[in-house]
């Protein structure tokens, strides 16, 4: 494990928010990085940093803004928590993140891996923040028959691997080697910790770390209607506890089932199909477009000008039917 820091410092990747090191950079970055490639995250942390670039800026924006900027990451709950706690930061901590585990753990959206990783990065302190990557090395290094999703056990184990001269670096260095090097497919010829690695001398990498059956992916096929009245169009903002809560989404249904709008209408065309991932779903969108004939209020939908829309923050899925369709 010696040999895994002088490896870090060597080899770590130059990103955004390794440069200048403010807990709140800290934060905004390792909430980003969850469930997302560094790639993808980068363009986001910097136009995030020029919109929101201090926890008071965050917490005065409007919720829509936050979810606009967050557009396209996904997991939509981590933007609407960003807000929360920045605004529980500012009303219980004069606007300064805590450095005191108690303390983080209140906030919203603080699991046990922003918790510690905040603890370490933002504040240099000896505490795990144990994700996906560390896991997979640990399991491999050691050979543990523990479930990935034992959190306890890979926490107890990173602590206990911890030295107390600069936790934080060893604790960083074990992140990236898993996510650069132990990867899924490990490149054990230019590992640092091969030669006392466990699974490289047996040969079994590929069977770390031990992991339960994921939930079954859901199949969905869904009618999209784009309905116009003259420069307006019908859409639905999903409210709280729904799947995509507070973003927009034109009506749909299911493919044997009727739309949910009483509104007469006229087709006009059938737009490209569009896929769409989400949680563990993956649809398939038939959008159309129509006319409605008369225009009424739909209970649970609102009228927006077409101009609007590109405004607002749409699901990933709808947000494509609205830019490769409709035009300013
Ligand atoms: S030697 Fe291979 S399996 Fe072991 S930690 Fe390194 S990359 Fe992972």
């Amino acid at each position: 494990m010696l040999k895994l820091k002088e490896w870090f410092l060597d080899e770590r990747r130059e990103l955004p928010w390794r440069e200048e090191r403010t807990p709140y950079r800290v934060w905004i970055s390792e909430v980003m990085l969850q469930q997302t490639q560094v790639v993808v995250v980068i363009p986001y942390f910097l136009r995030w940093m020029e919109r929101f670039p201090t926890v008071q800026a965050l917490a005065k924006a409007p919720l829509e803004a936050v979810i606009k900027a967050w557009e396209g990451l996904g997991y939509y709950s981590r933007a609407r928590n960003l807000h929360r706690a920045a605004q529980q930061i500012s009303l219980d901590f004069g606007g300064v993140i805590p450095s005191e585990r108690h303390h983080l753990e209140q906030l919203a959206g603080f699991g046990p891996y922003t918790v510690g990783a905040m603890l370490s990065f933002a504040f240099q302190q000896k505490a795990p923040a144990v994700d996906g990557n560390v896991v997979r090395v640990l399991s491999r290094f050691f050979g543990s028959d523990k479930w990935a999703s034992d959190r306890k056990h890979y926490e107890a184990l990173t602590l206990s691997l911890l030295p107390e001269e600069q936790p934080w670096v060893m604790m960083e260095g074990l992140i990236e080697l898993g996510a650069l090097v132990c990867q899924r497919k490990p490149k054990c010829d230019v590992c640092p910790l091969r030669q006392d690695c466990v699974s490289y001398r047996d040969g079994t990498a590929l069977s770390f770390p031990k992991k339960k059956k994921p939930p079954v992916t859901i199949f969905l096929k869904r009618q999209v209607a784009v309905i116009c009245w003259e420069d307006e169009v019908l859409v639905k903002r999903e409210g709280e506890g729904k799947v995509m809560a507070d973003l927009y989404e034109f009506p749909y249904a299911a493919l044997d089932e009727p739309l949910p709008v009483n509104l007469p209408l006229e087709k006009i065309q059938e737009f490209p199909l569009v896929k769409q991932g989400f949680t563990r779903y993956n649809a398939t969108l038939y959008p159309t477009l129509y006319q409605a004939t008369e225009k009424r209020e739909v209970e649970g939908f609102e009228w927006k000008k077409k101009d609007e829309l590109f405004h607002l923050p749409f699901s990933s899925g709808h947000k494509r039917i609205l830019n490769e369709n409709i035009t300013h």
